[in-house]
């Protein structure tokens, strides 16, 4: 049987071009998980899905009853889950103010971070039930977490702190940045990126053994036009793909984005579990490593508990 694939954010950018290089080899049905779902109706005849090859769902991350109401709404559909990825995420580097979730988090780790966190800890049960024989489980990381490159160092840096702001709500009342500090919106992104990656690894070795699922994260590459840069300043918009093809030939276009994630979904020698894949230009993969506070086991437990209850399964 074809392969059952959901791909959260999957009405642009990679998580769009992710589902098009799956969906193109025959093997998989995409569920596009979206929070717009004429926009992902839209995106997938754009770039020539078939309508056999996808359905849209609906998921808004940046509210908890939404991600419960997708599950509920994905069981009914009994469809197998045999990979879940979780792409979608927000960016606000110009903003002056936070802005939240229905439940009141801020709004970059409250979609990235804990919206994801709640989704995939509901959907491994589902993954767990699949016959299929390499289940995945894949977190979209980003390159701060490598510490091997510039972009990595960049400040604003990413600092999870002793995570004091996350455990007292991240509501903007005591904090809305996890290490209890002042707002800062590119920040707020980076830091969210790397609970994703520490969420993975903490997944990787609660669940790996007992379940059998793979799960990944990635970098795929600075793929400077995808609407992630849509809040950013004009000129900036403007200056960063060719800043990123011709300076730190980071570049990658969409579309070599969706073939490598969509490697890290189905490809039989990506399916090694807890790890961090990245590519060398010559587009070949390997195991990267991550900075410090992305690998820390100890804050990736203390993460773990704290996401608990704030989305309510402690
Ligand atoms: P895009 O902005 O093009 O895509 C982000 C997707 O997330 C969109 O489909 C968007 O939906 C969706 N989304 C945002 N908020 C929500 C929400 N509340 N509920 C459901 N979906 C939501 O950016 P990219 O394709 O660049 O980003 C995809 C992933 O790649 C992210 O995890 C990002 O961190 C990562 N990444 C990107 C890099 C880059 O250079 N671009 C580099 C490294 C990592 P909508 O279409 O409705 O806006």
């Amino acid at each position: 049987r074809k392969g059952t694939a959901v791909i959260t954010g999957a009405s642009s950018g990679l998580g769009l071009a992710t589902a098009k290089a799956l969906a193109d080899t025959g093997k998989w049905h995409v569920i596009m998980a979206c929070r717009n779902f004429l926009k992902a109706e839209k995106a997938a005849k754009s770039v020539g899905m078939s309508k056999e090859d996808y359905t849209v769902m609906h998921l808004d991350l940046a509210s908890l009853e939404s991600v419960k109401q997708f599950v509920d709404n994905y069981r009914r559909t009994e469809r197998p889950l045999d990979v879940l990825v979780c792409n979608a995420a927000v960016y606000q580097p110009t903003a002056k103010e936070p802005s939240f979730t229905a439940e009141r988090f801020e709004l970059s780790v409250g979609t990235n971070h804990l919206g994801h966190f709640l989704l995939s800890r509901l959907l491994l049960d589902d993954l767990k039930k699949s016959d299929y024989p390499s289940k995945r489980m894949i977190i979209v990381g980003s390159i701060t977490g490598n510490t091997n490159t510039l972009a990595g160092n960049v400040p604003p840096k990413a600092n999870l702190g002793d995570l004091r702001g996350l455990a007292s709500g991240l509501n903007g009342q005591n904090s809305s940045m996890i290490d209890g500090g002042e707002y800062d919106g590119a920040k707020a992104y980076k830091d969210s990126k790397v609970c994703n990656m520490l969420t993975m690894q903490e997944l990787h070795r609660r669940y790996h053994e007992e379940t059998g699922v793979t799960f990944a994260s990635l970098y795929p590459g600075c793929i400077a036009t995808t609407g992630l840069f849509r809040e950013h300043i004009p000129l900036f918009r403007l200056l960063f793909p060719p800043f990123q093809k011709y300076i730190t030939k980071g570049y990658v276009s969409e579309e070599e984005a969706g073939k490598r994630l969509a490697q890290v979904v189905s490809d039989p020698s990506l399916g090694k579990s807890g790890v961090y894949w990245s590519w060398n230009n010559n587009s070949s993969s390997f195991e990267n490593q991550l900075s410090k506070e992305a690998s820390d086991a100890e804050k990736a437990k203390k993460l773990w508990e704290v996401s608990e209850k704030l989305v309510g399964l402690a």
